[in-house]
């Protein structure tokens, strides 16, 4: 008997627990929608609530710059009635992002933020920065298309998107305000960011630069481009390696999705010019939220994570 109740608990457990995946790929009737990124999908998620099934494309540590579709991901593209994707040239990989192009429901809303106020946007080398979700009250402006394109789509939850959405600006602008405070409580001297790649331009001119800074394209340095599956030149290795000699730099970032080979040779070139760097052991989370359980703590980490070691 006791054996049974537990078979019959656990029955229970799996039901109410079942993973959103699952739901996702079975009829239910409810409206189903699928991000790209996990933070995209977290953000539609607190909207969203029950009201809808929904769907990270890409999962884990897996880099979205270069994100090729894999088995199965064309059932989970075609049950899509919406795509929300991060755009601003994020998502390269040829399969997907094909996909994204042709898909009549799929919006970019980093794009969408874009054409509404370019000037929020960072450009680098000529390149739009799509990395715009190191920017807490940047990447909160999201949620107003998210609702719209919900409401769009289950009318009869509109107001319950709306009021959900407002929670979420809430909270995203909490977190924003924590982490300038946090950051800006650490001495300007040492506010300079190394990581793996160019994921934290949009961090470093929110949080790391004073207010109105110029020059806030000097916090931040990387030895990879905008997207990690680019090339990096003995040239791009030089130049961090100057940047951490010229600000005293003695601890770089390593990033949960890239490896540590080039800030591993950074930091033994600099031994050689008498610097001794070392290699933060929490990674900071860039492209991804790895084992992170939602988009505000993965930001929470990464502000917690510099904190500790910058000063
Ligand atoms: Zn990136």
């Amino acid at each position: 008997m006791r054996q049974l109740l537990l078979v019959l608990s656990l029955c229970f457990l799996a039901a109410c627990g079942k993973p959103v995946n699952q739901s996702y790929m079975e009829e239910s009737g409810k409206v189903k929608v699928l991000s790209t990124t996990a933070m995209i999908d977290d953000l539609v998620a607190a909207v969203g609530g029950e009201e809808i099934d929904h769907l990270s494309l890409i999962v884990g540590d897996l880099d979205p710059h270069s994100y090729e579709l894999v088995k199965g991901d064309d059932e989970k593209l075609a049950r899509a009635d919406l795509i929300f994707y991060n755009g601003l040239g994020l998502e390269h990989g040829a399969s997907l992002s094909k996909h994204l192009d042709f898909h009549p429901e799929a919006l970019p809303l980093g794009d969408i933020l874009y054409r509404q106020n370019p000037d929020s946007f960072i450009v680098i080398e000529g390149q739009l920065d799509p990395h715009f979700w190191m920017d807490v009250a940047l990447f909160a402006q999201t949620i107003d298309p998210i609702v719209a394109a919900l409401s769009k789509k289950a009318p009869q939850y509109a107001s319950l998107f709306k009021e959900r959405g407002e929670v979420l600006k809430k909270e995203m602008m909490e977190r924003d305000q924590s982490l300038l405070s946090k950051m800006q409580a650490i001495p300007a001297e040492k506010r300079y960011l190394v990581t793996s790649h160019d994921a934290f331009y949009y961090f470093a001119k929110r949080y790391l630069a004073a207010p109105e800074e110029k020059e806030w394209k000097n916090r931040f340095i990387a030895p990879e481009g905008l997207a990690p599956d680019g090339q990096m030149s003995i040239l791009d290795i030089q130049a961090v390696s100057e940047f951490l000699c010229a600000h005293h730099i003695e601890t770089v970032f390593p990033e949960s999705n890239i490896n540590q080979d080039a800030l591993k040779k950074i930091a033994a070139i600099c031994k050689e010019k008498g610097l001794d760097v070392k290699i933060a052991p929490a990674p900071l989370y860039g492209d991804t939220m790895g084992e992170k359980e939602s988009y505000l703590e993965m930001m929470k980490h990464n502000g917690e994570t510099l904190n500790h070691y910058l000063p």
